[in-house]
């Protein structure tokens, strides 16, 4: 047993305690132990924040990029130095397993690597005599104090799709994680305290809907980046529109997989299981309805039933651990009622993870994997977003009939297909209706130099998360038209 942790806030370069009454415990998924207690933040604290932040910018944003970068570079060597502790932490206040944890630590670091990049990244555009001695050019100045609001499933990875980009930029940033996991973000602050960056640079406010809204709200947050459930997102990004920010606003998702009859078997199930099972499938890139088209109904079937009733459930820390556990006992409700829903509308249940108990671990939030079989197309359960380890199988006749299902959907956040026929990988990618495709790929996660591109339901805004976007949505554009007649000027 470790000593719960008092989550604290960080203002203008200090650590300060959240003056709301409410407090949530932390509490570890899969043991039940209390990690730690978060505090809500009230608008005073956001508004706190918000100053502090504002105070750093004139002088941030005049600081040489080539000059920001340095506090990148030595951010991601302490975030190396840090990076089994942060990884422990995820599984530990998450549940997902360490080397889940481990992938995800990467990709902040990634991002990190990719922000280092701004001196060039944000270079504007020169056009020479546009008219007869008239010069024009476009240079790219930070936006000012912005806002970052993350998700419970990637305490470490989500901030850094924005983050790095943002203070590279010459903004400076508050971010809010979400209250069930707060502690990786606690760690990572403690990494940027020590980097000697100014004063409000970056800024940690921790608490739920109040802070969200205050940020919202705030005239002198000029920018929001949300991850987060559909219905949220939608909230934020009208809400922060209403006040006149940009704002960027990542939603919920239902990923269908296409598994055609000439994919390769083996290959195809080992990775559909991990897109599906993976994070206890709560990746915004998790499968949830797999599409079998033709003879593929027949082996892919048989094969994913095998995969999911031999996954190894348990505690993430724990060794040869293939799943851990979903967010707390509410979610574990969720779901398992949502497999019920399946059930009535008339699907089979191959595999049943309902009423999980792992030895060792008996009062953690266990489901373990489950398959449906015939799913009813249209059905609640094949629209929801389930957000937990259970895949929905649906069998058609032809990839037209598949696509045509795909594109029937709400969410676009990803969307896969499994062949060895090129032709029919092209037609996929041209046609479907996502923002991120695999082919071949479970979770088609963009590198870091590439936007995370949900569209639909998924996604509210126009520039995405991570690389150019990220550099897009975190300046203005400024336009200069000079004009310096040569008759005007003094000769020497
Ligand atoms: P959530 O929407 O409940 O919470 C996200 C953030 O919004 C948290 O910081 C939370 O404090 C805040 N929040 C919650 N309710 C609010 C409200 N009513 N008003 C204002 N703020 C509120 O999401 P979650 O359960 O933490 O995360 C899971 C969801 O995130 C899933 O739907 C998943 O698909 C989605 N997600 C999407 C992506 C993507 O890139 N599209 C990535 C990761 C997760």
């Amino acid at each position: 047993m470790t000593k719960p942790v008092e989550v604290m806030n960080y203002v203008g370069g200090a650590w300060t305690m959240a003056s709301g009454m409410e407090t949530l415990p932390v509490v570890n998924p899969a043991t039940q132990e209390t990690l730690g207690q978060v505090r809500f933040s009230t608008g005073a604290d956001v508004a706190e924040a918000t100053a502090a932040a504002l105070r750093a910018l004139p002088g941030w944003r005049s600081t040489p990029a080539t000059e920001r970068i340095q506090f990148l570079f030595a951010l991601k060597q302490r975030m190396e130095a840090a990076f089994d502790d942060l990884a422990r932490t995820i599984t530990m206040e998450c549940g997902k397993t360490l080397d889940e944890a481990r992938g995800e630590m990467r990709r902040a670091i990634e991002n990190v690597e990719v922000a280092c990049g701004i001196p060039l990244m944000m270079q504007g555009d020169v056009s020479e005599d546009i008219a007869a001695g008239i010069d024009e050019l476009m240079i790219r100045q930070a936006v000012g104090v912005c806002a970052i609001i993350a998700p419970f499933n990637f305490p470490g990875m989500i901030p850094f799709w924005f983050l790095p980009y943002a203070i590279a930029c010459g903004n400076t940033v508050i971010v809010k994680p979400s209250e069930r996991v707060p502690l990786t973000m606690q760690k990572v602050f403690g990494l940027l305290d020590g980097l000697g960056l100014p004063a409000g640079v970056v800024n940690l406010v921790n608490g739920a809907k109040d802070a969200v809204d205050a940020i919202l709200d705030h005239p002198d947050i000029k920018a929001v980046s949300f991850v987060g459930s559909t219905a949220v997102a939608r909230h934020v990004y009208a809400r922060g529109a209403q006040s006149g920010k940009r704002v960027q606003a990542q939603g919920g998702a239902k990923n269908p997989i296409i598994v055609l009859p000439d994919a390769e078997q083996d290959v195809t199930t080992k990775i559909v299981a991990d897109s599906a099972f993976g994070c206890a499938g709560q990746r915004c890139l998790a499968a949830s309805l797999t599409i079998t088209v033709g003879e593929a109904g027949g082996w892919f079937t048989e094969a994913i039933a095998e995969a999911a009733a031999t996954r190894q459930v348990g505690y993430g820390l724990d060794d040869g651990v293939q799943m851990g556990t979903v967010i707390n006992h509410l979610s574990r409700e969720r779901v398992e009622g949502l497999i019920g829903t399946g059930e009535r509308e008339g699907a089979e249940i191959l595999v049943d993870g309902r009423g999980t108990v792992i030895h060792g671990y008996e009062r953690g939030s266990f489901v373990r994997p489950t398959v449906l079989r015939g799913l009813p197309a249209g059905g609640e359960l094949a629209r929801t977003e389930i957000f937990g380890p259970v895949l929905g199988l649906m069998h058609v006749k032809t990839i037209e009939e598949a696509i045509g299902l795909v594109n029937s959907g709400q969410y676009g956040n990803m969307a896969c297909l499994f062949t060895s026929s090129g032709a029919a990988a092209r037609q996929f990618r041209n046609q479907a209706d996502s923002g991120n495709i695999g082919i071949n790929i479970g979770v088609a996660a963009p590198m870091a130099f590439f936007p995370f591109s949900g569209w639909k339901e998924s996604f509210f805004g126009t520039l995405h998360g991570q690389g150019r976007h990220a550099v897009e949505f975190f300046t203005q554009t400024k336009v200069v038209v000079e004009r310096w007649p040569s008759e005007w000027t003094r000769r020497f």
